[in-house]
């Protein structure tokens, strides 16, 4: 697995105010959302493009257009909901699917309990929005539900990542012979004993929605 971690001043500054327990749940949203364009721009680097011809209004030229299918993006549920629009905004022409997953706070395993997907993913390059890779449980029943359906490559966004997480993910997939990509805001220390990042920003859901 490929990771990067996307160093960039402005990328840092929206993640302080991001973690700060002060911040409003209106705040913390449009600041997910302006991240996830952020992190998109980098994550989209290699997405797969073909040369066409066009007219300028002065002369004949040839450019780049997204090649077919179009990528698609999967929000993991229910905190992945809050990064789409930031990832829609760059790329308006990817079918977005969905899939819900949660994780019993006791065994931190993680399980579907819905999904919205093309059941067929040949061919498409799919794009997982978790706004925090903790674990890992979440991400590693994630793409084997999308390779199990075809998937050719698959990039994870995540706004923060736990270095425990990302060791588990890279473990499940180094034979899979599909190319996958972790683009993050930030490598962070640790999981506590609650498997929460360390220092994190707490429960990502409950600060873009409030407590359920
Ligand atoms: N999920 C969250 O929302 N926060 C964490 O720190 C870990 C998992």
């Amino acid at each position: 697995m490929k990771v990067h971690v996307a160093n960039h001043p402005l990328i840092s500054h929206k993640l302080t105010v991001l973690r700060d327990e002060r911040t409003d749940s209106p705040t913390f949203r449009r600041l997910v959302e302006e991240l996830v364009t952020l992190l998109a721009y980098e994550a989209t680097r290699d997405v797969k493009t073909v040369s066409i011809k066009i007219k300028t209004p002065v002369t004949e030229t040839t450019g780049l257009k997204m090649a077919e299918p179009r990528p698609v993006v999967v929000p993991i549920l229910r905190a992945g909901l809050g990064m789409l629009e930031g990832m829609t905004k760059l790329l308006p022409t990817a079918q977005v699917g969905f899939l819900g997953m949660v994780r019993d706070e006791k065994t931190l395993k993680a399980s579907t309990y819905a999904n919205r997907l093309p059941d067929d993913l040949s061919g498409r390059h799919c794009f997982v929005l978790d706004p925090m890779l903790a674990t890992g449980g979440t991400l590693v029943a994630a793409f084997e539900y999308l390779i199990e359906r075809g998937a050719s490559e698959i990039t994870a966004i995540c706004l923060l990542a736990a270095p425990e997480g990302i060791k588990i993910v890279e473990d499940a997939f180094k034979d899979s012979g599909i190319p996958i990509t972790l683009v993050t805001g930030s490598l962070d220390e640790k999981l506590n004993e609650h498997g929460y990042i360390v220092p994190g920003l707490g429960d990502a859901g409950d600060r873009l929605y409030g407590v359920v």
